[in-house]
């Protein structure tokens, strides 16, 4: 079959690989209809991780079943699914907690597994003609047959329910005031899965305009961090006192407003200054322990400079970690 395989940086090309096939009783193989490119496909792309040739790409997969494995119980050939970029277990200490994201079983070793991706395991990524689905059970969230909503579902493997966690993380409740760094699809989704948690005031920072505008379109205030300082504006919007609460949707490959160029810690260090004290922040935004590209010594090993002094004086506190799609994607969905 084809599919789109990592080279080294700056070099992707759609190539001819082995067919995926049922290694596992749960697997089942998926025909693949959509599959997303995602900012964290770009990590790899730029250099900026260490991964290695032969990676296919693609975490984020929807498609329909065509082969199932002995052993799966709950779903048939010609089911409609959508897979979360995590691979998980369902058994194990981490996946009965529902933190799916740090499965402990599907790579030995480590916290999590994930299709297509530097050091998440064995599974090969669904930017390819066909795709294997281990633990399938569990790993699918069977959609309605047909063809409908294609590109909505496809935010149910990543998109939509990382947005979700930016807010889990940070405990966004109702009422309350929430900044959100990013407004790509991540920061949108996060905005907007804080005005479903029941916020009062969203404010969204970017500056892309088009992108500002679909933040105002959901609900949020735009923010243009080319304008001056994004805390200082957003304080002044706030009475001086700053948002209850903070979501990183960039990561590590944040530009700075004033220097204008890559500061890795900067939406970190934004966030501890926008969001007032004993707040709480959340970061899914992508921060990885091994960046080559990375602009120092410390960086390369994913070692930032963070305002940690400035965050205790502040007594927030602060969530990380790559979503737990499954605890979210079948709420997602309806
Ligand atoms: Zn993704
Ligand atoms: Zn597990």
């Amino acid at each position: 079959m084809k599919a789109v395989v990592y080279e080294k940086p700056y070099d992707v090309k759609v190539a001819d690989v082995e067919d995926p096939v049922i290694q596992h009783p749960n697997d089942v193989i998926v025909r693949i209809t959509s599959s997303a490119i995602c900012g964290s496909d770009l990590h790899m792309y730029e250099g900026r991780t260490a991964a290695e040739s032969g990676i296919v790409f693609g975490h984020e997969n929807l498609g329909v079943i065509e082969e199932t494995g002995p052993g799966v119980v709950s779903l048939k050939v010609g089911d409609r699914v959508v897979m979360p970029f995590n691979v998980a277990c369902g058994f194990c200490k981490n996946c009965l907690a529902g933190k799916t994201g740090f499965c402990l079983t599907v790579n030995p070793g480590f916290a999590g597994g994930a299709y297509g991706y530097v050091a998440m395991g064995p599974y090969k990524g669904g930017q390819a003609e066909h795709l294997r689905v281990p633990f399938a059970d569990f790993n699918c969230l069977k959609l309605p047959p047909g063809e409908q909503f294609e590109t909505d579902f496809v935010l149910l493997a990543d998109i939509f329910p990382t947005g979700y966690h930016g807010c889990e993380l940070a405990e966004v409740s109702p009422g309350e005031s929430v900044t959100v760094y990013g407004a790509g699809p991540v920061g949108l989704m996060a905005a907007y899965s804080a005005l479903l948690r029941g916020a009062a005031k969203v404010f969204v920072v970017d500056r892309v305009p088009e992108r500002l505008a679909k933040a105002e379109q959901i609900g949020a205030v735009p923010i243009d961090f080319t304008a001056g300082d994004p805390a200082e504006q957003i304080r002044d919007m706030t009475g001086g006192e700053g948002t209850d609460k903070g979501v990183d949707a960039v990561g590590y490959q944040a530009q700075g407003h004033e220097s204008g160029h890559e500061e890795p810690a900067v939406v970190l260090n934004a966030l501890v200054e926008t969001v007032r004290p004993t707040g709480k922040l959340g970061i899914p935004g992508l921060y990885v322990p091994s960046d080559p590209g990375g602009p120092d010594e410390h960086a390369k090993r994913g070692q930032l400079l963070v305002s940690i002094g400035k965050m205790f004086e502040k007594g927030q506190r602060m969530g990380t970690g790559q979503t737990n799609v499954k605890s979210y994607n079948r709420s997602c969905a309806t």
